[in-house]
């Protein structure tokens, strides 16, 4: 069977005493196994790491920006296979793959700006023949822990502008789906990086916990569900870390009376069902104000739904593929359960879908739940499945508070022709990324990604500025050249040549 392993300095070395399955989720099997690694071999990664990092600050910026380019060409060269190994991990379509590879290289062409991005400040003359400048510096070695959902695009949100900013990075990957991350070191490397910049460490908890106590790593980068995003910070912090730690989402649509419905329901149908709605910024949620509105969007809906093709992952008609295990499959099914206990109507059910030919894969049809409440533990918590569910509200502050209220922060839509309503929405609602008329509103690789309450902790965001800062800490110098003693013994020579 295909083994995955670590990707550090010396070979992974040695056999790992525990191991963890990695599914094909499209056909319910076993192809791949990956090591579980420990303490010892994150020591071997850091030790690595300490060797190069000091080299790797001091090569110029614009040296580290032509690694970043040759990086982006060679992802950019071997993008089909890239996609194609991701989606047989994870489960959704070739099609998302390369989207999931197209986001992160956009943060790597970002961070081909490093040069600009680091130019720092300068004031002249701050006192008599005083000057002041400040200057970003790397923390040192930075490490990322991600999720199974985007295996490429964030781990590039994470050491491309940890790398760029001249750190060494160890990655951690999920353990659901660790090969795509483990061939972007082997780019990185044949990009230019010096070995040990880029290292990846396969693991799960015991990993992640070594990776939070050791004393040499100076930042964490987490993403995943928030209760151990929580965790993560926590321990991370008390260890003297700086931490962001990005958690989960229930990202709702508002659905004003004067929205374009066939345009909401041609978004609704990618942002809700698109990659199985395993996306922390899906759209899980929509929030149709007033009955009227409610009652029109669900008639459209329902044939828009119907029409869905669930496929495996090379399907390329499918508009969504498999969920990632047989354990989330049940899980998400136990959610449209919890629902129609809870008393909302199952419109459409998608629980016990099988698709023809792959009976053993891991596919959930695509559901439809209405009349949910506020008050729903299904409402309250996040699904990340291909579930849709329908909260009814009477009027725009109705429809403002949902969001604002619940606990998680993450992204937010509103749909509307009227510009008032739209900007009034956008200034007062709680949430960290908020569209208009755009229903996955992830911001460009130039601003910045992150969301608020439980869907992230910490002070700062993902990539963009806010990642460039998260990554460097600022050395501030105050200088003074004294022009001599006044009696003319240390005055002021101008070298000659020669
Ligand atoms: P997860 O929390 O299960 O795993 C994330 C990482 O944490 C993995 O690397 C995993 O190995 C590690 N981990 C798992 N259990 C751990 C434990 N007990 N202690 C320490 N580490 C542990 O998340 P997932 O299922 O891989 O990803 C889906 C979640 O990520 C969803 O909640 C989704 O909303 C969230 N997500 C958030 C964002 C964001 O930017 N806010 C982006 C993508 C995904």
């Amino acid at each position: 069977m295909r083994q995955v392993d670590h990707f550090i300095v010396g070979g992974a070395g040695g056999t790992a005493s525990r191991k963890h399955s990695i599914w094909n989720p499209s056909t319910g099997e076993v192809q791949a196994e990956v090591a579980l690694g420990d303490a010892a071999v994150l020591q071997r990664a850091i030790d690595a790491a300490k060797k190069v990092q000091p080299e790797w600050a001091a090569t110029n910026p614009q040296k580290r920006a032509r690694v970043m380019f040759e990086f982006k060409r060679l992802v950019e060269a071997e993008k089909q296979a890239l996609a194609e190994l991701l989606a047989s991990e994870h489960g959704k379509v070739v099609e998302d793959a390369h989207g999931d590879i197209q986001r992160g290289l956009e943060v790597i062409e970002y961070a081909c700006g490093i040069p600009q991005a680091l130019k720092g400040e300068f004031t002249p003359g701050a006192g008599p023949g005083i000057d002041v400048y400040s200057m970003r510096v790397p923390i040192g070695i930075g490490a990322g822990i991600t999720p199974f959902n985007f295996p490429a695009m964030i781990p590039m949100w994470m050491f491309g502008m940890a790398i760029a900013a001249g750190n060494a990075f160890i990655l951690k990957p999920s353990e659901r789906d660790p090969s795509v991350p483990v061939r972007l070191a082997e780019l990185m490397l044949q990009a230019g990086a010096p070995e040990g910049v880029l290292q990846v460490v396969q693991g799960d908890k015991e990993m992640v916990d070594a990776i939070l106590d050791h004393p040499d790593i100076a930042g964490v980068s987490f993403v995943g569900s928030s209760d151990i995003a929580h965790y993560v910070y926590k321990r991370g912090i008390a260890a003297g870390k700086r931490v962001q730690a990005m958690g989960g989402a229930k990202n709702h649509g508002i659905v004003m009376p004067d929205a374009d419905l066939d345009q909401v329901v041609n978004d609704l149908a990618g942002a809700a069902f698109g990659s199985a709605g395993e996306r922390c910024m899906a759209l899980p949620v929509v929030v149709p104000v007033g009955e009227d509105t409610a009652e029109r969007l669900k008639e459209k809906l329902i044939p828009a739904i119907h029409a869905l093709r669930v496929g495996v992952s090379t399907d390329k008609d499918a508009h969504y593929g498999p969920v990632v295990t047989p354990e989330h499959k049940a899980r998400v099914e136990q959610w449209i359960t919890t629902a129609e206990e809870e008393g909302g109507e199952i419109v459409i059910d998608g629980r016990g879908f099988t698709l023809q030919g792959h009976e053993k894969g891991f596919f959930i049809g695509p559901t439809l739940i209405d009349r949910v409440t506020p008050q729903m533990k299904s409402y309250q918590e996040e699904i990340f499945g291909p579930v849709l569910q329908i909260v009814r509200a009477k009027d725009f502050e109705d429809a403002l508070r949902l969001p604002s209220e619940h606990q998680y922060g993450n992204g937010v839509a509103i749909f509307t022709r009227n510009g008032h309503a739209a900007r009034e929405f956008a200034s007062r609602v709680n949430v960290g990324m908020v569209g208009i008329n755009v229903p996955i509103p992830v911001p460009v690789a130039y601003h910045s990604f992150g969301g608020w309450k439980r869907s992230g902790f910490g002070d700062t965001d993902q990539y963009g500025m806010e990642g460039l800062r998260f990554w460097t800490r600022v050395k501030k110098v105050t200088q003074r050249w004294p022009d001599g003693g006044g009696d003319g013994s240390n005055a002021f020579i101008i070298p000659t040549m020669g």
